[in-house]
């Protein structure tokens, strides 16, 4: 027999599967999400862990992760977007705040990593030890460069660090007593790899940088060479190596100032956050945007589930779109509005249609293990945005607490009762996403709840790497950028799932099992 005549008979038989057209035939069962079907399997011939998951989350933004996490008051702080960022992922503030506030957690987590720090702390050689002390407190640093004048640009006289001080105890001791006057510098001018290695060989902390008259000018800090060593993958602005950081902003004219600040506090992308994004309010606020701040910034519009509402905010300039309308884990929408889609559908429909104008998508909502970030990838999608995944890690806002001896964090939709109060008295925060001002009565979106202790994203976040690299192995796509093409021209296959088939799929006929994820 000759075998190569099975490719022969492949074709003439057709390949195996759906293409995902087919799978999300519109005409046919209604709408899907990610339980309901599965992708086959296709060709190895790469390791698992060479898989490049480069991908965009906007327009301008390249990210080496596409995980995201979601603008909620308990899921996304300054902790979860610096080490969300410093993992290749990145994090979105949330808004159930005061906008100085949410100003504050984005200055975190631009100050947190840097090349040159541009505006470093200076002081002056008649400040004291206390005044060191307090910016150690406030800031968390101790790496002080003394200025003749204080200023931060002022004449380079000395240096301040945690060993000149360890063992002071007298805090009104000037700092002209205690800095280090024979300061190694480098002159203006300098590229970033030069002054790294500068402070490679001299083995200092600190190594500021001034201009031929002796003014300081910036500073490189050696903790920022370890961060970089230690996160490859890290979110950084190409040229200040800064984490990149998103933040919510609703569509209220109160939120122009609000992102006034988040900008002024080096915001690289704007989420417009709302359940039904195709309104005039959002575009109105992403024309704002595009007309202030132009390429500063760029806009993350939503949510939307249908092409109609896409076009109207690609129209108007977005330069990603989140997609999800009452697939959230927290979310009560499709039940009180009777509005919005099955996430797989409409993450497919949306991502199909955004990418023939080059607008990537975020899947959001609905994302509850590796499985459903590389089915929302295959539908089209360019990243995904989790809210309950990441809520129960050490990262993310609240306390833990016990309940029935299970270690517990609180997790609540923003569109819930409970989150809605939080900032009743200057209607600032999620209110303005689920509630109109002239509202009578609050419709709740969304529910409270509790989810489990999942330890830190340190170790989760490589977990659900190594996951998806596994996934995209599976289905014999060696880059994530090249996933999409695969499943447009029908290579990468897929095939309905009964509930039958899902319970197949799960763990069955045992009396009890240990479900452990990863190690
Ligand atoms: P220090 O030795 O106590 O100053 O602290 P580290 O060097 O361990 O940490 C300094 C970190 O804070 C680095 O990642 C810096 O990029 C960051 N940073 C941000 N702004 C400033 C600043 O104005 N001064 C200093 N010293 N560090 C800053
Ligand atoms: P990378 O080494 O892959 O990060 O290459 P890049 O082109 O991003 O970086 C150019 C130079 O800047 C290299 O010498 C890097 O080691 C250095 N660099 C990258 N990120 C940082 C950072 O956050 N702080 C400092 N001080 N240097 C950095
Ligand atoms: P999860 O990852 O928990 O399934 O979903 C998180 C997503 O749910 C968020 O990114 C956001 O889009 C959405 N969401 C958050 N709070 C609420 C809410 O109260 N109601 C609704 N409808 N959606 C919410």
């Amino acid at each position: 027999m000759d075998y190569k005549l099975a490719f022969q008979e492949l074709e003439k038989m057709g390949r195996d599967g759906l293409s995902a057209s087919d799978l999300i035939d519109l005409k046919g069962t209604g709408g899907l999400t990610y339980n309901d079907f599965l992708i086959l399997p296709g060709y190895i011939s790469f390791p698992a862990d060479n898989v490049s998951l480069e991908t965009k989350l906007t327009r301008n933004i390249t990210l080496k992760t596409p995980l995201a996490s979601s603008p909620m008051d308990t899921v996304t702080e300054s902790e979860m977007a610096i080490t969300l960022a410093l993992l290749g992922g990145i994090g979105i503030l949330h808004n159930n705040c005061t906008p100085e506030e949410q100003a504050a957690m984005v200055r975190r987590v631009k100050k947190f990593e840097n090349g040159f720090i541009t505006d470093p702390v200076a002081l002056s050689p008649e400040h004291t030890i206390r005044d060191v002390v307090d910016i150690k407190q406030r800031l968390g640093f101790t790496g002080i460069p003394i200025t003749q004048d204080g200023s931060v640009s002022g004449r380079l006289v000395g240096i301040v660090t945690n060993r000149d001080i360890g063992f002071r105890e007298d805090l009104d001791t000037k700092l002209e007593v205690v800095m280090t006057t024979d300061v190694v510098t480098a002159r203006h001018g300098v590229t970033l790899a030069e002054a790294n290695q500068i402070l490679r060989e001299s083995k200092k902390g600190k190594l500021p940088i001034v201009d031929a008259q002796g003014n300081l000018v910036s500073l490189v800090a050696r903790s920022d060479l370890l961060k970089n060593r230690d996160y490859p993958w890290a979110s950084k602005h190409p040229q200040t190596k800064q984490l990149l950081v998103g933040a919510a902003i609703g569509t209220r004219s109160n939120d122009r100032e609000r992102l006034a600040k988040l900008v002024e506090a080096g915001l690289d992308v704007v989420v417009i956050d709302s359940s039904q994004g195709n309104s005039s309010f959002q575009i109105e606020m992403i024309k704002h945007i595009k007309a202030t701040y132009g390429d500063r910034v760029d806009v993350l519009a939503g949510n939307v589930v249908t092409r109609d509402q896409a076009a109207n905010l690609i129209a108007a300039g977005a330069d990603g779109l989140r997609i999800g309308m009452g697939s959230g884990s927290i979310c009560i929408t499709q039940e009180v509005m009777a509005v919005g889609r099955p996430q797989g559908t409409g993450v497919f429909q949306v991502s199909q249609f955004a990418r023939k104008f080059g607008v990537p998508t975020i899947a959001d909502g609905g994302i509850s293990n590796v499985g459903h970030i590389a089915k929302a990838l295959s539908l089209g999608a360019s990243c995904v945005m989790m809210g309950s995944l990441l809520a129960g890690t050490s990262e993310a806002p609240g306390e833990y607490f016990f309940l029935d001896g299970k270690r517990l964090k609180k997790y609540r939709g923003m569109g819930s009762l409970d989150a809605m109060e939080r900032n009743d008295s200057d209607n600032s925060g999620s209110q303005a996403r689920y509630f109109s001002e002239s509202d009578k009565v609050k419709v709740a979106q969304g529910v409270t709840g509790a989810v489990v202790d999942k330890g830190s994203i340190k170790q989760f976040i490589p977990y659900l790497i190594t996951g998806l690299q596994h996934s995209l192995q599976d289905m014999g796509v060696p880059h994530l950028s090249e996933l999409w093409e695969m499943v447009e021209s029908g290579a990468v296959r897929f095939e309905r799932r009964s509930a039958a088939a899902q319970i197949e799929g799960g763990v069955h006929d045992l009396f009890s099992y240990e479900k452990r994820l990863y190690k």
